[in-house]
């Protein structure tokens, strides 16, 4: 396992999780990075709910992430501009119960325990297969958004990324399904609302969810089938394309690695604050499985064979080993016989036994490790160290009282900017931004870890010593009682609102049971949370806070001997001599081979790219289970919408249940901003909620929010609208709060807007250091995004908007703005506050709000007083037609693996919007992008973008180990959609697909915020209707006439790669002048 290793998900949503660890998954991404454009790295905040923390768990709550800022705003994009699920989210309803128990003891199960859960409003039903010790938890409940998990202990014991790359290649064929890749057949043609697969440091999981019973019951079987019997153990092909082999195109060319999990941990590898997660995960967990990497450490990669592959599956992928979970509004009774089919045809095994996970008995002696990371050169370096302090807290179960409290500590002390442990590290001005991510619970033993990135070398210990000091404080004196209501409410809040963003719900529970299920815990009880609770109120109550929390920091941090103080050290050098080892050993590897050996490699390469590239026979496709068109609901789904005014201002309601919450936006037209002012609009809304009014300092602001709401937000948002040259632009806040609470959410709202008082030089300057860290972070680890975002501000003035305020350009004016700071401070705050007078006004702003009718008719006293209070002049629109120059541009970047993009408008080509489009764009990503640049390229991920409120049309790849040949097989599209003669099968498949994003399940407040955003935009139902049955009614002719409008990209689209030096040089060697050259880190 590699630190990293919590889970990974898709490409796109590199999300680290607390510690920085990474999710991993061996799915194709979401394409989620340009439409709605948001704040820095919040653009990936629908997957931050995977996250873990105790008690925080699947709430995306944690520390590090003031839940007033960051709580998920809807994933939805404006993009999809159809979207809307067809059905809402069940209030709750009476209890329902388990399967019959005839049937249970017929299908070979003892239940083994049954709860109601009430906070769920679930029952519960734990079962254990007699034959082969599988357990099953069945919970029943209305929700129509069903999960299904299946998850093996899969402890390693090496790095070479056993786990992942099974991972990945069992769901390349099974016996019932004999094709290259079910899984990539269901995210063509399934109404899937989750579709992945993530490795851990020491199991894997295998879920999905759909809302439609037929589909679910088909992704059920397809997962059954893929991990118990799988094709990859018989078939070396499925082994060497994803995980490793040697590549060798002609017997005179240098040999080369290629394989999917081997580009990828390339990837992951090149990422600093993964290099640290993995460092601290490894010394403080010496001697059981999380000593090494689950992921893979390309260097010891091609350690693995095919025969130590196969035996781990056979001996994990088993019966004996697994943890099953159903959740959902289907039928008990039918999951038993589902699941029943498949373990009778199994005995009993031992790995059980010998997947346990062991303890890290607890040091004697703290220790310390330094490592070093690859940068580029730069007189910057001095300034690029990182240090973080890990802890063990305890090598026994801890009870679940104690977890609470640990989850309470940690939340007071770093959950909020204000928080005592992160302000004191964020203003000491010894470092950019902080790093480890507080208390880790989702391993065997529970873990504290925090400290600083972007620190100099000699202020290594003053940050040790800064931490140590602060915890001996908080020891000493305690919280305050406001922060600790706070804390408690907002974590009462979270738990109950359970707003899983666009993370299925079951599935959030599943992860969280799982946390104790699979030590052999009670996996009840990570599910409650209502008693504990209550129980630790009263403690606090009796004890006060300083006996709660005071003998917590002493005994599991301050006194612990089992710490690890990781520092890691920036080497210009690093780069250069991991890439010369490896071609040593590929060198080496070459050398000792005869002719014959070469003659045979090149013919097994070769034989690799036929398989590759030749398509499944169509009788193996028909074998994956698809619905019908009839299945689909013809009508697009809508949403209710209620538009009025009020004090010359729009309000928007939308009468949803929503249990008691209040979910309002207000929206304000950033066109009133002066284009040269819009790259300070990002640290503009961070001022807003962590700057502080006259009264009260931004701890205490941000403590009132935490105690009288839910969160309040504020960020950017803009995008193109069809048809008009003016894009949409709007700066929001965001908040909820419950019913009862609306006069106070208001209030802040207004507060946080009109009385916050940009004074703190100290503090500004640090917001401008941490967004320069994460921004060089996004570049590091998420090129594609900063590629996207520099394709786009070439081709519209939205997308140049939004490239000043979170790409390169952005990065760059930072640069310049930390020097300003220092220099000129008064015209910085005198900017911000011109933002502020420009923005404010009634004019033009839109109030959109989600509740039920009692509560919205409640609310409007209180929107119009906050009306009353902005003024009624300015809101001036202003001209901002601008572009970045339209020229290719190699960004450099210390980095093993690249992104590359290239984009075009097709609409300025003459192509006219039609629905078809998305099924299109969604063939073009699912086959020919997946198969050419993953598949045979060996690249993480290859994917294609359509924004069609802009008409630019973008192709991008992920942790690509090729450059110009990814160009090729983009420019290659325009032939493949021209010669590609659709099955009818596959074209329903794609149809009902794309129906299947288009409908994607939303919680209320999700689908009052994408009314809101298509009100905005100008989209009306029935132009959405009219797109739904475009869609339905695609035919071959629209993939030609779409081909048409590509052949303008591959002629005339501009090109952005974010790759390594030695790559852009040998790609301008090979094609002269083709891309500037720029040095970004
Ligand atoms: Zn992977």
């Amino acid at each position: 396992m590699h630190a990293q290793a919590a889970l990974r998900v898709t490409p796109l949503c590199v999300a680290s999780n607390a510690r920085g660890w990474m999710l991993r998954g061996v799915v194709r991404p979401r394409v989620s990075f340009a439409p709605v454009r948001r704040l820095g790295s919040s653009s990936f905040a629908g997957h931050r709910t995977i996250n873990s923390k105790i008690f925080f768990r699947g709430t995306g709550l944690r520390a590090g992430s003031i839940s007033a800022q960051r709580w998920n705003p809807p994933s939805m994009t404006v993009r999809r501009e159809l979207s809307l699920s067809p059905v809402a989210v069940v209030a709750p309803s009476p209890a329902k119960t388990g399967a019959d128990s005839e049937l249970v003891k017929e299908l070979g199960f003892e239940e083994v325990q049954e709860q109601f859960v009430d906070e769920y409003k679930s029952t519960a039903t734990l079962y254990r297969h007699k034959k082969t010790g599988a357990e099953i938890m069945s919970v029943v409940n209305d929700d129509e958004n069903k999960v299904f998990g299946i998850v093996f202990r899969t402890p390693p014991t090496d790095s070479t990324g056993i786990p992942h790359i099974l991972e990945h290649s069992v769901l390349c064929g099974s016996r019932k399904y004999p094709l290259k890749e079910p899984f990539v057949e269901l995210l063509k043609g399934s109404l899937q609302t989750f579709l992945n697969a993530f490795t851990y440091p020491d199991r894997t999981c295998y879920p999905v969810a759909s809302t439609n019973l037929q589909d679910f019951y088909n992704l059920v079987d397809v997962y059954l089938d893929a991990v118990f019997y799988p094709r990859c153990v018989n078939d070396i092909h499925t082994f060497q394309q994803e995980g490793w082999h040697y590549e060798l195109n002609d017997p005179a060319e240098d040999i080369t690695f290629k394989g999917v999990v081997f580009n990828e941990m390339k990837g992951v590898y090149s990422q600093p604050d993964n290099v640290l997660g993995r460092v601290s995960q490894q010394a403080s967990f010496p001697d059981n499985t999380y000593g090494v990497d689950s992921g893979g450490d390309p260097t010891v990669i091609p350690d693995l064979t095919f025969e130590q592959f196969k035996e781990f599956h056979s001996k994990f992928y088993h019966p004996s080993n697994a943890r099953v979970w159903f959740y959902g509004d289907d039928d008990p009774n039918q999951r038993l016989r589902i699941i029943s089919a498949y373990l009778d045809e199994f005995d009993n095994n031992a790995a059980a036994k010998e997947s346990e996970v062991k303890v890290q008995p607890l040091f004697k002696e703290p220790k310390r490790v330094v490592e070093k990371y690859a940068v580029g050169d730069g007189a910057e370096n001095a300034r690029k160290h990182m240090v973080a302090i890990n802890w063990v807290l305890s090598d026994t179960v801890l009870d679940p009282e104690t977890e609470l409290a640990l989850g309470f500590l940690d939340h007071l002390m770093l959950g909020t900017p204000g928080s005592p442990l992160r302000k004191a590290l964020m203003e000491s001005g010894l470092g950019e931004s902080i790093i480890g991510g507080g208390i880790e619970d989702e391993l065997r033993q529970p873990q504290f870890s925090i400290g600083l990135k972007g620190v100099a070398e000699e202020d290594i210990p003053k940050v040790e010593e800064l931490v140590f000091s602060t915890l001996k404080r908080l020891s000493e004196e305690g919280f305050s009682a406001d922060a600790v209501e706070a804390s408690m409410n907002t974590i009462e809040f979270s738990l109950r609102e359970n707003n899983t963003g666009s993370f299925p719900r079951g599935l959030s529970l599943m992860l969280r049971s799982m946390g104790k299920w699979l030590y052999g815990l009670d996996p009840f009880e990570p599910l409650r949370f209502a008693k504990p609770l209550e129980h630790f109120k009263q403690r606090l109550q009796s004890e006060g806070v300083k006996g709660v929390f005071s003998p917590l920091i002493q005994n599991y941090i301050i006194d612990n001997p089992h710490r690890v103080t990781v520092e890691l050290h920036p080497d210009a050098e690093k780069g250069k001599i991991d890439e010369m080892q490896e071609a040593e050993r590929l060198a080496k590897v070459k050398a000792s081979m005869t002719q014959e050996d070469l003659a045979e490699l090149t013919r097994a390469t070769e034989e690799l790219r036929l398989k590759q590239e030749t398509p499944d026979p169509p009788e193996a496709l028909k074998a994956v289970p698809s619905l019908a068109l009839s299945d689909i609901p013809k009508k697009s789904a809508t949403v209710p919408i209620e538009v009025g005014s009020l004090k010359g201002s729009t309000v928007l309601r939308h009468d949803l249940f929503t249990n008691d919450v209040l979910y309002a936006e207000v929206a304000f037209d950033m066109r009133a901003v002066r284009p040269d002012l819009l790259p300070l609009v990002p640290l503009f809304c961070q001022s807003l909620l962590e700057m502080g009014t006259a009264d009260l300092d931004f701890v205490q602001l941000s403590q009132l929010i935490g105690r009288k709401t839910g969160g309040i937000s504020v960020y950017p948002s803009t995008s193109a609208v069809r048809g008009r040259t003016e894009p949409s632009s709007h700066i929001f806040i965001k908040g909820k709060a419950m019913a009862g609470q609306t006069a106070d959410l208001f209030d802040l709202m207004r507060k946080v807007l009109q009385d916050v008082r940009f004074n703190d030089q100290g503090r500004f300057k640090q917001f401008v250091l941490q967004s320069k860290s994460r921004m060089e972070g996004r570049v590091s680890g998420g090129g594609h995004s900063v590629a996207a975002a520099r394709l786009d501000g070439k081709l519209n003035t939205a997308g140049w908007i939004s490239e000043q305020m979170g790409g390169l350009s952005y990065l760059e004016y930072l640069r310049d703005l930390e020097k300003r700071v220092d220099e000129d401070w008064p015209s910085v705050a005198e900017s911000l506050n011109e933002i502020r007078n420009e923005l404010l006004s009634r004019k033009g702003t839109i109030v959109n709000l989600t509740a039920d009718e009692r509560t919205l008719t409640n609310a409007e006293s209180h929107v119009a007083a906050f009306l009353d209070a902005m003024p009624e002049t300015g809101g001036n629109i202003v001209n901002w037609d601008r572009r970045l120059p339209l020229v290719n541009e190699g960004l450099v970047i210390p980095t093993q693996v690249n992104y590359v993009g290239k984009a075009g408008n097709i609409y300025d080509a003459g192509y006219k919007l039609d629905g078809s489009a998305y099924v299109i764009q969604k063939v073009i990503g699912t086959t020919w992008l997946w198969d050419r640049v993953r598949v045979v390229g060996g690249a993480y991920g290859g994917f294609c973008d359509f924004d069609s409120h802009s008409g630019v049309f973008t192709y991008l790849s992920y942790r690509d180990p090729n450059l110009v040949k990814t160009l090729d097989n983009y420019d290659a599209t325009v032939q493949f959609l021209r010669q590609l003669e659709v099955h009818n099968d596959a074209l329903t498949k794609a149809i009902i697909g794309t129906i299947g994003d288009v409908d994607s399940y939303q919680l209320p407040d999700a689908k009052g915020y994408s009314s809101m955003m298509r009100y905005i935009m100008g989209i009306t139902d029935e132009e959405r209707q009219q797109r739904r049955e475009e869609i339905l009614s695609t035919s071959v002719k629209d993939f030609h006439a779409f081909a048409d409008a590509l052949e303008s990209v591959k002629e005339k689209g501009v090109i952005v790669a974010v790759a390594s030096a030695d790559d852009i040089a040998a790609a301008n060697k090979e094609r002269p002048g083709l891309l500037e050259v720029r040095k970004v880190l």
